[in-house]
């Protein structure tokens, strides 16, 4: 009998590591989470960029292959601020909110996209998988909706009149930047258990 890979989700996150679990429950993978107390420094400036260092990292440190994602907000009247800095914007959602509405005040160009990096490395250094997903939309002028986290309540949705806090974990899944960047990671995923 073939024995199970295991992939070890390069996060702290136990939110991460169980959304992870159900996206890869079809592949035939152990999902594990990375060792506890591990923290990798994110000094990349972008998103692929620091995805790359999460799972290089984890993945020499356990000897397993690693996947590690990087995601966040891009506004292009704020020169793609915050980017790769949006988790620390500020201290906590509403100020991070808070803080893109008063950047953004009297601005009429409102564009922004999220972006979602994902990577998956093995402990030898190579960069197995590297995929991005990409949701476009803008900065609405008020928060609108209670779904969601993060800046979803500023965030409409391209071509749908509705911010990502306004819409169900399943609408969010298809429309958002995550699940575009799983389903462009799956076919990989799947070609490379099968070439291993
Ligand atoms: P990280 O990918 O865990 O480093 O998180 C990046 C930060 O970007 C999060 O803390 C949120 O502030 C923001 N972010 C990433 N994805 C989303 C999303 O889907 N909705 C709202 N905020 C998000």
């Amino acid at each position: 009998m073939n024995k199970q890979r295991v992939l070890v989700i390069a996060s702290g996150n136990q939110g991460k590591i169980r959304e992870f679990q159900g996206l890869l429950s079809r592949f035939s993978l152990v999902v594990q989470p990375q060792p506890d107390g591990m923290e990798v420094e994110e000094t990349g400036i972008t998103f692929a960029e620091n995805a790359r260092i999460k799972a290089l990292a984890v993945a020499a440190c356990t000897g397993a292959w690693a996947l590690a994602d990087d995601s966040g907000l891009s506004i292009d009247a704020l020169e793609g601020a915050p980017g790769v800095h949006s988790a620390r914007y500020a201290p906590t959602d509403p100020e991070r909110i808070g803080k893109v509405l008063d950047a953004l005040d009297g601005e009429p160009q409102r564009r922004a996209h999220f972006s979602a990096a994902l990577c998956i490395a093995a402990p030898d250094g190579t960069v197995l998988v590297e995929v991005e997903g990409r949701c476009n939309g803008l900065i609405t002028q008020t928060p609108r909706g209670d779904e969601g986290f993060g800046y979803d309540p500023i965030f409409e949705v391209e071509g749908t009149g509705r911010t990502f806090a306004e819409m169900t974990l399943a609408e969010k899944k298809s429309h958002g930047h995550r699940g575009r960047a799983f389903r462009l990671l799956e076919p990989q995923l799947e070609s490379l258990l099968q070439s291993t």
